[in-house]
């Protein structure tokens, strides 16, 4: 037997091993510390009633011999492809078909094997820094990486240059860790770059709900040219809190091919051989957070984590701490003060206000010097947090 020798070349992650080792240690140390998590990127608030209701119902239906459910319909039952092109069609101005979409148990699952009807000699770009799963399962597979740089200068949101060419392009909009997010107009000229030199974009939008203004796109298929060049993972996770349930899905346009074949249909191939399709239980409590109900309840939640991050940038704003993201999207990305390293901050923060953020550094190189903070705390604790840094920071 011989190991796929591609894992020696993944790097340790440690990132949040080595935070949660600091902050035990800092606790063991100082056992009265009132410690604020404001690193984590789970979501914090209870599932949204609709779904709730649902889910119960759906149970009752599986404990009675008449509406029981096996397995189910391997790429979503119809009632849930239904409720996310509504989704689609009324919150987003997309039409896509209820064939295009396939669902399963979330975007990392998504991201990580839709790398399977590609060939492992294709060359990948991806953006540093990004949700770090991108580069580990290429890594896994074997295939060669190229980085755009994503920085201060273009804004945290890089555009395409001839060398940038590659056969793999992952976007991730609102990005995780920057909270940044594409115009149309920047979207368009990265899809006109991807049909000129015949790549596929890996789309990743599971952060499309927290984007607050109708100008900025929310699914890539608002671009002209997308249904040729794109792929989009989305998911309830933090749209509906599903972050435990495990719902997700993906759109692979009907138009999307290469070497004659369509990219739709060999996904479809690969999760009916691989996989066995998401809970009864859950697709019906997926199908209700897209119900007129369902939806102004998950609005509701994700305007409880917007307060966070207002509260954040008025903080920031007024200590002249640069910062991006957090209008549309759960993330401030904060310049580390005084010139400080990623972990340096954190340490700061950890010993002088008893924060735990997220180091940049974590996220890749251009991370270095930079910090994630999140807005899916609790208000009252995140109003502490950042008074508490305010006392700080002041001058
Ligand atoms: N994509 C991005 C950019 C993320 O930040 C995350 C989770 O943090 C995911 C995907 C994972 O989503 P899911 O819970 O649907 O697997």
């Amino acid at each position: 037997m011989k190991i796929n020798k591609n894992y020696l070349n993944l790097k340790p992650s440690y990132l949040f091993k080595n935070i949660a080792e600091r902050t035990e240690k800092y606790k063991k140390e100082n056992p009265d510390a009132d410690i604020i998590r404001m690193g984590i990127g789970d979501v914090t608030l209870p599932l949204c009633k609709s779904a709730v209701k649902e889910m119960i119902a759906a149970s009752e239906e599986m404990s009675d011999i008449n509406s029981f459910h096996g397995y189910p319909e391997s790429f979503g039952e119809d009632f849930l492809l239904d409720a996310i092109k509504y989704h689609y069609s009324k919150h987003i101005g997309v039409e896509v078909d209820t064939s295009e979409i396939i669902v399963t148990c979330g975007a990392k699952e998504d991201t990580a094997n839709i790398l399977d009807i590609f060939d492992t000699d294709n060359t990948v770009l991806i953006p540093d820094p990004v949700y770090p799963v991108y580069l580990d399962t290429n890594i896994m597979a074997g295939r060669e990486v190229k980085f755009i740089s994503a920085n201060a200068e273009n804004g945290f949101l890089p555009m395409p240059t001839e060398k940038d060419k590659a056969d793999i392009i992952y976007i991730c909009s609102p990005n995780n860790p920057t909270g940044e997010v594409y115009s149309k107009e920047q979207l368009k000229i990265w899809v006109d770059f991807a049909l000129a030199n015949n790549s596929v974009i890996l789309y990743d939008a599971a952060y499309e709900m927290f984007i607050s203004d109708i100008e900025l796109p929310r699914s890539i298929f608002q671009v002209e040219g997308a249904r040729k060049c794109a792929i989009e993972f989305c998911s309830f996770s933090k749209t509906a809190g599903f972050t435990g349930v495990r719902c997700g899905y993906t759109v692979i346009p009907k138009e999307l091919e290469a070497d004659g074949m369509k990219l739709l249909d060999m996904w479809k191939r690969r999760q009916s051989t691989k996989f066995n399709g998401v809970s009864y239980v859950v697709q019906r409590a997926a199908a209700a957070v897209f119900t007129d109900e369902g939806y102004s309840e998950i609005c509701e939640n994700i305007n409880y984590y917007r307060t966070n991050t207002e509260n954040m940038m008025q903080t920031f704003d007024s200590l002249g701490i640069k910062y991006y993201g957090g209008k549309h999207s759960p993330y401030i990305w904060l310049k580390c003060p005084s010139d400080m390293k990623s972990w340096d901050f954190f340490d700061f923060l950890l010993k002088e206000c008893n924060i735990v953020g997220t180091p940049g550094a974590g996220f890749g190189e251009n991370g270095e010097g930079y910090f994630r903070l999140s807005g899916f705390g609790n208000i009252e604790r995140t109003k502490e947090a950042l008074k508490r840094i305010e006392d700080k920071l002041k001058k």
